[in-house]
């Protein structure tokens, strides 16, 4: 159920001043899925009043970061150049005569005046507040202004902002719907900038005015937002819009307690994409940064986030970020991903680490050897490569287990006994290299280990027998021998 009879329309409304982080994609996610959730439509708006800080390349950024998130928008944005959907443009710096219409109507209505204070009027005024001890807030000295006197700072050449007019009393009620009723008192409030002296609208007005005409049902943003709401609120009045359920997320903390920056390590989405998160992965965490099924249900497949989420489950209290518990789950997705998908995501940290995807053996073959152990994709070629490189001993293998004494003769010996062996495959190398041992009177792991460590150079890795499988006859017996030549050096 939603509180608003409406048809559920809900929006992510990116200011493109910088990449999209955790928090914004929490946001995205929440929008998405509620949309989602009520078979509503999930709008996508690029706030790019800022002419100082927006970017095209923050734009892209955020585009490619939502859709790598796999969070599709019914509306905004196509690419960098489209659009789609009824209510385009949806660049705000695009429907810049439209937000001057409502402009005009609420100064008509006598809900904005123009303000002519300087920077340094108003930084007076703020510092003037602080000395005294007062929120420090614009005193309203160009309310009252005389027409007479507006004409009179304009032939002087002074430029103006326009200020919304905030009741000097009462108080504006927002209902939420994770906080409740949140209240604030009207005195407290300040006549605000609704259009900038370079004549652009600000955020809380271009927001409003969009927000109504875009016919967004619910607003769920995070609540760094929550002290914008009662001057939205206010204009929502004084246009006799109806305003949007409003959801205002909790904050985003790291382990230490303080609001997770980056000192807490990547907060941008696609630094997540690199240290090789899956998408589906990242999805399920950022659901549950905030918000919890009764059960306080961990993993969720498929449609299952969709089904089960809603705002009810949000949490007012401030959630922690736990980049362990997200590699943890990460390695529950990769775990669930069929070979095919797995290998998808796998290709372009293998390409990076200079592994070819025509590679011998065939990838596919050697990945899944360690399908289960792997955590985070860029992992896969490092516990591959020795099929496809010159063998490396490490230090620990070569002085612990080639060093060991008779490993020499082993390695050997297994190599005459293997030369013609068939079938060379798992099952039956296994046998065979057991029944090496007992002939020998050796334990398995005299024998297990050394033929491990020539073939891989390494002390662990994959099941042994499939392993020399899949490296094959040849290459086994080749790197059985450079062991042992090596050790006779
Ligand atoms: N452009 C605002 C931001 O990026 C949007 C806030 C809102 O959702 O209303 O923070």
């Amino acid at each position: 159920m939603t509180s608003h009879s409406r048809p559920v329309r809900t929006r992510f409304a990116p200011s493109p001043t910088g990449f999209l982080h955790i928090g914004g994609a929490r946001t995205t996610l929440y929008n998405w899925l509620f949309a989602r959730r009520h078979k509503g439509t999930f709008v996508l708006r690029i706030e790019d009043t800022d002419e100082v800080r927006s970017t095209t390349d923050s734009v892209t950024a955020i585009l490619d970061s939502i859709s790598w998130l796999g969070l599709d928008w019914d509306e905004g944005p196509v690419g960098m150049d489209g659009e789609k959907g009824p209510h385009a443009p949806y660049y705000q710096m695009k429907r810049l005569d439209i937000y001057q219409k409502y402009l005009k109507e609420l100064e008509e209505k006598g809900f904005a005046y123009p303000c002519y204070c300087t920077k340094e009027e108003l930084d007076e005024m703020r510092r003037l507040a602080q000395l005294e001890k007062r929120p420090p807030r614009y005193d309203g000295r160009c309310r009252n202004l005389t027409e007479g006197q507006r004409k009179d700072l304009e032939a002087a050449g002074k430029k103006s902002s326009i200020r919304f007019r905030m009741p000097d009393d009462g108080v504006t009620v927002i209902p939420d719907m994770i906080r409740g009723e949140v209240k604030f008192e009207n005195r407290l409030l300040q006549d605000f900038v609704i259009r900038k002296t370079t004549g652009g609208p600000t955020y809380n007005f271009a927001c409003v005015v969009d927000d109504h005409l875009m016919e967004i049902s619910h607003v769920i943003r995070g609540d760094e937002h929550l002290s914008n709401t009662p001057s939205q609120a206010q204009i929502y009045k004084a246009l006799g819009w109806e305003p949007p359920a409003f959801a205002h997320l909790s904050m985003i903390m790291g382990p230490d307690g303080s609001k997770l920056s980056k000192r807490h390590g990547a907060t941008s989405v696609l630094e997540y994409r690199q240290l090789g998160y899956l998408p589906e992965t990242m999805r399920n965490y950022l659901a549950l940064l905030g918000w919890a099924t009764t059960d306080s249900k961990q993993l969720f497949f498929g449609n299952e986030l969709i089904e089960a989420f809603d705002l009810a489950g949000c949490q007012k209290s401030p959630a922690t970020f736990d980049a362990v518990k997200l590699t943890w789950m990460n390695g529950e997705y990769i775990r669930k991903l069929a070979l095919k998908d797995l290998m998808a995501a796998a290709d372009p940290f293998l390409k990076a680490a200079g592994i070819p995807a025509d590679a011998q053996p065939p990838l596919e073959k050697t990945v899944s050897l360690e399908h289960e152990k792997i955590k985070l994709l860029p992992e896969i070629p490092g516990l591959v490569d020795f099929f496809y490189r010159e063998v490396a001993y490490s230090p620990k293998a070569m002085d612990k287990v080639l060093k060991a004494p008779g490993a020499k003769e082993v390695l050997t010996s297994l190599a005459a006994a293997l030369a013609n062996f068939e079938p060379f495959a798992d099952k039956a190398l296994e046998e065979k290299v057991r029944a090496f041992c007992v002939e020998k009177g050796l334990k398995t792991g005299q024998v297990f280990h050394p033929i491990r460590v020539a073939c891989t150079g390494r002390t662990e890795g994959p099941t042994l027998f499939l392993m020399m499988e899949i490296m094959g006859r040849k290459r086994v017996l080749e790197r059985l021998r450079a062991a042992a030549a090596i050790l006779a050096a």
